[in-house]
């Protein structure tokens, strides 16, 4: 796999230099994006995003015109879902969902092998979930949704609760209980959905490898033996997750 990275900066000056690239390095038959969102995947776009610039810009349009190849285009998190599920902490499964909590919190979902998409694409990030103000009287920092998972449970939203960068904090700091809570009562959301066999928990949070355990004993409790808890692991392609993601997304470009 050879990677280049592009810095995002303005859509024009960074979608130049990827063209670019790919001129240099091509030709290529065909292009996968695995983009950040939220996006319309149909119509190839950025659609509501905070990023200067990128708000609707014509992503996947562009790179087809300049490039003149099909392009296969979808989220960042659908694509590490896909590479999970093909070669890494999902393989050989069905039923498999890939979250990632970072910056943000993101979900993608393969149901009967195939990579779910309602009208748009999943948002697991924010779901509602029960919040006790009493335990914790932090807002939540979701400009849409305040007290959403990812207002609540996101790197910025420890740092902002905490007032301390995640990394900071030690293992038996009580950030940590609080977050296992959070994310298990997410969980036991999405597994009563969608009834994953397998929960793949990915992003800069989860490098804190002490959580799963905390978590694992968490959602058992919360599904309460109701249903089988789905198995919670760490992802195995890392970093690379979202890149060979794209190469999937390639082999259905159009
Ligand atoms: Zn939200």
């Amino acid at each position: 796999l050879n990677i280049t990275i592009v810095p995002t900066a303005s859509p024009e000056s960074t979608v130049a230099e990827v063209i670019r690239v790919f001129q240099q390095h091509g030709p290529i038959a065909a292009l996968g994006i695995g983009s950040f969102g939220p996006i319309d995947r149909v119509a190839g776009r950025i659609t509501s995003t905070p990023k200067a610039g990128w708000r609707d810009f014509d992503l996947a349009g562009t790179l087809r015109a300049a490039l003149g190849v099909p392009v296969g285009f979808d989220t960042d998190v659908n694509a590490a879902a896909l590479a999970e599920a093909r070669w890494g902490a999902g393989c050989g499964l069905s039923d498999f969902v890939y979250v990632t909590v970072g910056t943000g919190i993101g979900g993608g979902a393969l149901v009967n092998g195939q990579l779910l998409h309602g009208t748009s694409h999943a948002e697991m990030g924010h779901l509602r979930i029960p919040h006790d103000r009493g335990r914790d009287p932090f807002p939540g920092c979701c400009p849409y949704h305040g007290d959403c998972l990812e207002g609540l449970a996101s790197g910025p939203a420890i740092q902002a609760r905490w007032a301390a960068a995640p990394e900071s904090l030690a293992p038996h700091h009580p950030a940590w209980r609080l977050e296992a809570h959070y994310l298990a009562v997410g969980i036991a959301n999405v597994a009563c959905t969608l009834a994953p066999e397998r929960i793949v928990l990915g992003g800069g949070v989860m490098q804190q490898a002490h959580l799963f355990d905390v978590i694992r004993a968490e959602l058992r409790g919360q599904l309460n033996g109701y249903v089988r808890a789905p198995e919670i692991l760490p992802p195995q392609l890392g970093s690379r997750a979202g890149v060979s993601g794209g190469l999937i997304l390639a082999e259905h470009a159009r």
